[in-house]
């Protein structure tokens, strides 16, 4: 069944208060520029995760669905790669320009099916919005080097070509944010993509996908299939897929990293993490207090730059103190509730892990200062919720330290010096982001200099750099190396083709020694 995208799309009507009373919709998938419903008979429950009502369900996309969306994908590469750049920068203005008009579309979805505050469902939307106005830009971007008469009437320049089908594996945690940190990129690049979002919250990527096509993006160019491990390991084998972007946890990024890899192709894996904060005696007080209890608690800790981890240097307690205070004061609520300030967590089977580490940490000697593990929300009480949650006194052999929580969880440690804080956080195995917070110029240096990871605060949590730069995990964070957008993000969806002309008047007699350019 393939709706017309205008008068019937899917997102519109997706939505709409009186869709709880019907039966769910089944998500579409996207092949050749046309919306269809899977043949599949096998297929995933959105739920909502403050309430558990089924939003949607998602039809688990069949091999042969899946062949089709490459072969469309295929297809399309060869008008699309001799597209001129200008006409595929227009496509992403155009695209910018709708995103903006449906953003409380998009964020209503969000929330819904991922179940974070309205307002930071359109910081999500926001910051891969910023991806799409850098993609308009390309032409710039994807600019090769010239360098004239290398040898005598002979230039030699670099182009960057497309590679052809790229595929994208997402999160569950920015349904919006992560599929636009990938294909946006991807096609003004030149190159054809096949989009795989989260079987838990598939929605936005849906109606971005739409949003794509009203900009203009000819049809292939974009496909979206859905499912589990089946169809990502299709991905990974598929021999007319040439690069893959993953973004997600460990196991499934290593596993993509390694079954690609040895199919030749291109990965960027972007994983977990278990950021740190040192916080200097002389910080100031209020505003690293509002920094932790934001980055700690903002979207349940269910971001890769949440801080998870503080690390006091000298005394802790009344920076403690003042945590728990910060925190009591915070609204545990649905994310459709105008005073959230957080919400649910994404699954029951999530709230049973996060709720287990908590557990863990304090049967091996962690005091909990706050516990949020018996909150109930009125009038949502079958919701994930979690409130937050503070473990003291955590030391590094406690499994709540080792693993990540990805949760409302935010553990206290303490060292006596900036040298000892820097080591714990050198020793953890992820490398996504780590801050500090000091009014000591020599200690923010010194921070910037002996930290290992990938992206760094002074004075601020671990911000997502803007698209200009790139997206720079570290260590058991990242797999790869080329990064996630800015430079190095043009370089992984491009091949360098570097070509030597020959202009001249040209020389008789046959020489069989290396070409030099003396
Ligand atoms: P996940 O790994 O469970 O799922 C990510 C994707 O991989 C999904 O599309 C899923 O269908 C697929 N998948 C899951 N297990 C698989 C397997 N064994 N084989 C093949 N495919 C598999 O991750 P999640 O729970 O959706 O997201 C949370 C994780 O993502 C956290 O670890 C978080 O730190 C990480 N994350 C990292 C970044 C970053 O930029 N470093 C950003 C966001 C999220």
């Amino acid at each position: 069944q393939i709706y017309a995208l205008r008068s019937t799309s899917w997102y519109s009507t997706a939505t709409e208060p009186s869709s709880q009373h019907r039966k769910p919709r089944r998500v579409p998938i996207l092949i050749g520029g046309r919306f269809i419903e899977s043949q599949s008979s096998q297929s995933i429950d959105v739920i909502n995760p403050a309430t558990q009502e089924v939003v949607s369900q998602l039809p688990l996309t069949t091999n042969e669905e899946f062949k089709a969306a490459v072969s469309a994908a295929k297809h399309a590469f060869a008008l699309w790669r001799s597209t001129p750049i200008t006409t595929r920068q227009r496509i992403m203005l155009k695209l910018q320009e709708l995103i903006r008009r449906d953003m409380d579309k998009l964020a209503m979805n969000i929330t819904t099916e991922q179940g974070k505050t309205l307002k930071d469902a359109q910081g999500d939307v926001f910051r891969g919005l910023e991806v799409v106005e850098h993609a308009c830009g390309m032409a710039t971007l994807q600019m090769g080097e010239f360098v004239s008469n290398v040898s005598s009437g002979i230039d030699s320049y670099s182009i960057r070509e497309p590679l052809g089908v790229c595929a994208g594996i997402c999160p569950f945690n920015f349904p919006a944010m992560i599929p636009l940190w990938m294909f946006p990129i991807a096609v003004t690049c030149g190159n054809t993509f096949i989009l795989k979002p989260s079987e838990k919250d598939p929605g936005a990527s849906v109606m971005l996908a739409e949003l794509a096509m009203e900009a203009g993006l000819p049809d292939g160019v974009l496909n979206i299939v859905h499912g589990t491990h089946d169809v990502v390991n299709a991905i990974c084998d598929d021999d007319d897929i040439r690069a893959i972007s993953f973004v997600g946890s460990n196991t499934a990024g290593m596993h993509i990293y390694a079954r690609a890899s040895v199919k030749g192709k291109r990965v960027q894996s972007n994983m977990g993490a278990k950021n740190h904060a040192i916080v200097m005696p002389d910080a100031n007080m209020d505003a690293t207090i509002n920094a932790l209890v934001a980055a700690g608690f903002g979207a349940a800790g269910q971001r890769c730059m949440a801080l998870s981890t503080v690390v006091f240097v000298g005394q802790s307690k009344i920076w403690e103190n003042k945590l728990v205070e910060r925190a009591n004061s915070l609204k545990v609520n649905a994310g459709t509730e105008p005073d959230a300030d957080l919400g649910p967590v994404i699954s029951k089977q999530a709230k049973d892990r996060i709720c287990g580490l908590i557990q863990n940490g304090v049967e091996a000697g962690a005091r909990p200062l706050i516990d949020g593990r018996n909150t109930v929300v009125p009038r949502y009480e079958h919701g994930n919720f979690i409130g937050p949650t503070i473990l003291s006194d955590v030391t590094t052999d406690m499994e709540c330290y080792k693993e990540e929580i990805f949760g409302p969880v935010l553990l206290c440690m303490q060292a006596d010096s900036l040298e000892e804080a820097i080591n714990i956080v050198n020793r953890n195995k992820y490398g996504n982001g780590a801050s500090i917070f000091t009014s000591s110029g020599a200690a923010a240096r010194k921070f910037q200099t002996d930290i290992e990871a990938g992206q760094v605060g002074i004075n601020v949590p671990i911000p997502v750099p803007l698209p200009f730069f790139s997206f720079t995990g570290s260590k058991a964070s990242f797999a790869g190396d080329l990064n996630f957008y800015g430079k190095a993000g043009v370089q992984f969806y491009t091949q360098i083709k570097t070509v030597t002309q020959q202009w001249k008047d040209l020389p008789s007699g046959v020489s069989l020694a290396m070409p030099t350019s003396q």
